[in-house]
């Protein structure tokens, strides 16, 4: 009688292709013998002879014509050769299994590894952008132990592994599903690093790296952009059995400013003034980045006027041509009139509701 494969791998006569083959990785991760020892080296066999037919369109379409019956159990068992691990097992979440079947088992092995990168969160005034900034921060960060140069070791002098040879690997044989299978693993002693401490650093306790407040100093050019970033090379956390040091980020907000708000290198502010400013003009006094300004106010100025000022607004990060400052005038309608002069005001411009064009006469004037 010949075996059920879709009862093997547990799915239905009509699965798809797809829902055969993840089948068959939920079983081979259960089975496998590196998981479940020798008990599970005969299911593993079974799910994957089942696999190499199913797991094949031609094949599974041969073992599912009907009075066939299905293969005899040799006609497919034995060999991965049709099965492509790397394939199945990508993406899973399961590199480890398909490591040890292409002969490697060269697990992480530990050697240099680079530093961590640090992010530093910086605050400046809209000034500091105006003018640049170069300034000291202080991080608590992990530096190369000098006691040790990074080395770990009292002494400063690392001995050859005993138990590696100092390759930082050894051979282990198992027995698995295919025969004797030979393993490279990472040597425990050494932790994969061919090299062993005799005496440990007092000062950094074996790592090599030490925790200091480091100062760094910090150069933000002129017109930096807000929420944007600076990459400072090599000065973020020491890397590890001589790894490359990381870097430091440090990701610049710029602050609130009282009077201007920024948009790309041009600032803009709003200026009040009085009635009598508006309709009288003149010069007024207006605030910049760096102090203050005259702007001359033609008369009759409607409030939300905006007055652009050439090159009054902040350095261009890649040009040396300043942006504009633009102005926009709020002319300040007196709530408050004492008798006086609210008698002399209705002399001038009147009290009458006719005074007040309405939209259609409005309409009309645009007309005519
Ligand atoms: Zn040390
Ligand atoms: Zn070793």
């Amino acid at each position: 009688m010949a075996k059920d494969y879709y009862n093997i791998l547990g799915v239905d006569k009509n699965a798809s292709q797809d829902e055969i083959k993840k089948a068959f990785r939920k079983l081979a991760k259960k089975y496998h013998p590196d998981i479940a020892g020798n008990v599970g080296e005969e299911k593993f066999k079974e799910a994957n002879e089942a696999f190499q037919v199913l797991g094949d369109k031609q094949k599974r379409a041969q073992y599912d014509q009907p009075g066939r019956g299905g293969f005899g159990s040799n006609d497919f068992s034995g060999g991965f050769s049709n099965v492509n691990f790397e394939d199945l097992f990508r993406d899973s979440g399961f590199g480890d299994i398909f490591n040890m079947f292409s002969g490697g088992g060269r697990r992480g092995r530990k050697g240099p590894k680079a530093g961590s990168d640090l992010r530093y969160n910086m605050d400046i005034t809209l000034e500091q952008v105006f003018s640049g900034l170069t300034t000291k921060i202080e991080i608590p960060i992990y530096v190369t132990c000098k006691a040790c140069k990074g080395t770990g070791s009292k002494d400063g002098i690392l001995k050859t592994c005993d138990a590696c040879g100092g390759s930082g690997e050894v051979k282990k044989v198992q027995r698995t599903p295919f025969g004797q299978t030979v393993f490279i693993t990472t040597c425990d002693k050494c932790k994969g690093l061919g090299k062993m401490i005799s005496e440990k650093c007092e000062k950094c306790n074996g790592t090599g790296r030490v925790r200091e407040n480091k100062k760094i100093e910090i150069k933000i050019p002129e017109g930096f952009d807000e929420d944007s970033y600076l990459r400072v090379s090599g000065q973020g956390e020491a890397g590890y059995n001589g790894g490359p040091t990381g870097d430091l980020y440090v990701v610049v907000h710029v602050k609130p400013h009282k009077i201007f708000e920024r948009q790309d290198s041009d600032l803009f502010c709003k200026v009040t003034i009085n009635l009598s400013r508006a309709i009288f003009g003149g010069e007024i006094e207006i605030p910049t980045i760096e102090g203050t300004a005259k702007l001359k106010l033609p008369k009759g100025t409607q409030s939300h006027t905006i007055f652009r000022l050439r090159g009054q607004g902040l350095p261009g990060v890649h040009s040396h041509n300043r942006g504009d400052e633009l102005v926009k005038i709020i002319v300040e309608i007196p709530k408050n009139l004492s008798g006086k002069h609210e008698e002399s005001l209705k002399e001038i411009f009147g009290d009458d509701a006719k005074t007040t064009k309405g939209f259609f006469d409005k309409v009309k004037d645009f007309v005519s």
